[in-house]
């Protein structure tokens, strides 16, 4: 999608390139002068993640200026944290100090534990001597396996900066969920089409590039409030690190080598920038990140790393035209076994929590769409997205199968990445409208980043009945609630993310009863 704008970008990182080293040169001396903290230090807010039934992680880093790196000493900085249990931080239950390290552009993650399960806390930050951070809101989950009622959380993703104001996160934080769930493209680090705000700087491809990109998204006053809201699940896709890579290819064909570094540097940043544990510190170009989250015997999340260790994309050469949609019958790699979506280790994992699954409802929280989706080329071919699970519907058959095998407790799919609401039924086999329906996708539409053309995807419509309901015209988010008895789904929309002050509405609600795969539309 942002291929057009690349050689641009190049050129822009080039002479910013020029004109940094000049301006570094110039500044060397003024560093050792400045203060050691040089002004209010929270400036990219708290967040909240990942809760247990003992605790929960906590995130901020220091940032006087986010884009000025002499804002801040080299040195490390202690970092107060406390938790209470009021909002007006009077009744601190624990407090610790951490130690914010330039190595880790001064974020802090503390993984809080000890504390009594379900219940609400509150958080911040403090500087000795100094300032405070914005309080936060958060929560202890029930013990895995005790009765939970009901859970309601929000599910979200690509939030182009450029393409609109984050202001969906004003009627999502309205709704009250217990938790939000980011299903990747939290930055976007290309730039295309409308836009109403710029990014600053080029293309990241630097550690301190994509530290900008983060902080940049990172001021953003509603984004900050949704953080401090309440805690937050995330997932990446693509746009983390660039459009469309897989593995190791890059949406240019960059050298192995030199996107290894690149990729690293996006983890890193996508680490130091989220409230995330330390199992996803970053080790060599490898990032940690999909994982499980159990609330009591309601929910469980599996969060998915899609991108990682996926096999190259399906049969991307001059041969098939080297666009996305690739012909049926004429790309052999669709059909080739070996190639693996979320990569063997992580398919094993999976499977092997499908076989210890305890919780009512299942829900893989991942970036894509799932579902088959028959398109047909230009001249009539019937075709598929090679970008999606679309590209890997082998590795899509595995998990179908192993859900069956397993009998999954109530799995549904959340997604994102296409830009548009998806609700559909996840068949057994997905070319036998008649076969059993084995699990219910939800695909949320993007935050802010503009859709796809709909009457494109509208026209392929009646090539696929298990697709329930598409709109690619609506920007949004689903707010979820999930009870023992059944899912529902709320597809929540603004007007215009172009408007700071839009208005908000429901587009369409759908009910999925437990022990009854498959939406209903309320
Ligand atoms: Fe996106
Ligand atoms: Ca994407």
């Amino acid at each position: 999608m942002s291929g057009i704008l690349n050689r641009r970008a190049l050129l822009q990182r080039a002479a910013a390139m020029a004109a940094l080293s000049i301006a570094g040169a110039c500044n060397a001396p003024v560093s050792a002068k400045r203060a050691k903290i040089g002004g209010y230090p929270f400036t990219l807010g708290v967040a909240s993640g990942d809760p247990v039934s003992d605790g929960f992680v906590i995130w901020t880093r220091l940032a006087p200026d986010p884009f000025d790196r002499e804002s801040l000493t080299d040195e490390a900085v202690s970092v107060i944290w406390e938790v209470a249990s009021d909002d007006q931080m009077k009744n601190v239950v624990q407090r610790g100090v951490t130690v914010a390290r330039r190595a880790l552009a001064h974020s802090v993650h503390v993984e809080v534990r000890g504390l009594p399960s379900q219940r609400a806390y509150w958080y911040r930050f403090r500087i000795a001597g100094g300032d405070a951070s914005p309080v936060g809101r958060t929560w202890v989950a029930p013990r895995v396996g005790s009765p939970l009622e009901r859970l309601r959380f929000a599910l979200t993703s690509c939030q182009h900066y450029e393409q609109g104001y984050f202001t969906p996160y004003v009627p999502m934080m309205s709704d009250r969920p217990d938790l939000i769930i980011h299903v990747g493209d939290y930055i976007y680090e290309s730039s295309w089409g409308e836009q109403i705000r710029r990014h600053e700087g080029p293309e990241p491809y630097t550690l301190d590039e994509y530290r900008d990109r983060h902080a940049l998204y990172k001021t953003d006053p509603h984004l900050q409030a949704a953080h401090s809201f309440c805690p937050w699940l995330v997932t990446w896709d693509d746009h983390e690190v660039d459009n469309d890579y897989q593995g190791l290819d890059s949406e240019d064909w960059e050298d192995h080598d030199a996107f290894a570094k690149r990729r690293a540097a996006a983890y890193q940043a996508y680490f130091e920038h989220m409230p995330l544990r330390h199992i996803a510190v970053p080790r060599a170009a490898e990032m940690r990140l999909y994982q499980r989250s159990t609330f009591g015997d309601l929910i469980e999340f599996t969060l998915l790393d899609n991108r990682q260790y996926r096999s190259p994309e399906p049969c991307r050469d001059a041969d098939h035209g080297g666009g996305h949609l690739v012909s049926i019958a004429t790309c052999r790699d669709l059909v080739d076994p070996t190639r693996t979506f979320i990569g063997k280790e992580q398919e094993a994992w999976l499977f092997n929590n499908f076989s210890h699954a305890t919780a009512k409802w299942n829900a893989i929280a991942q970036s894509q769409l799932f579902s088959q989706l028959k398109q047909k080329t230009q001249d009539g071919q019937e075709a598929t997205w090679s970008e999606d699970w679309n590209g890997y519907p082998l590795a899509r058959e595995r998990i179908i199968a192993k859900m069956v095998q397993t009998k999954l407790s109530n799995p549904v799919i959340l997604g994102g990445d296409i830009h548009s609401f998806w609700v559909n039924d996840v068949k057994a086999d997905f070319d036998n409208p008649g076969s059993q329906t084995v699990a219910t996708e939800i695909v949320g539409t993007s935050l802010t980043s503009a859709g796809p053309p709909y009457e494109l995807l509208a026209a392929a419509l009646p090539d696929n009945p298990h697709v329930k309901f598409f709109e690619s015209r609506k920007r949004g988010y689903v707010m979820c609630e999930v009870t023992q008895s059944a899912l529902n789904a709320d597809l929540r929309i603004v007007d215009d993310v172009r408007d700071p002050n839009t208005k908000d509405g429901s587009l369409a609600k759908f009910t999925v009863e437990a022990g009854k795969p498959g939406a209903v539309q309320a």
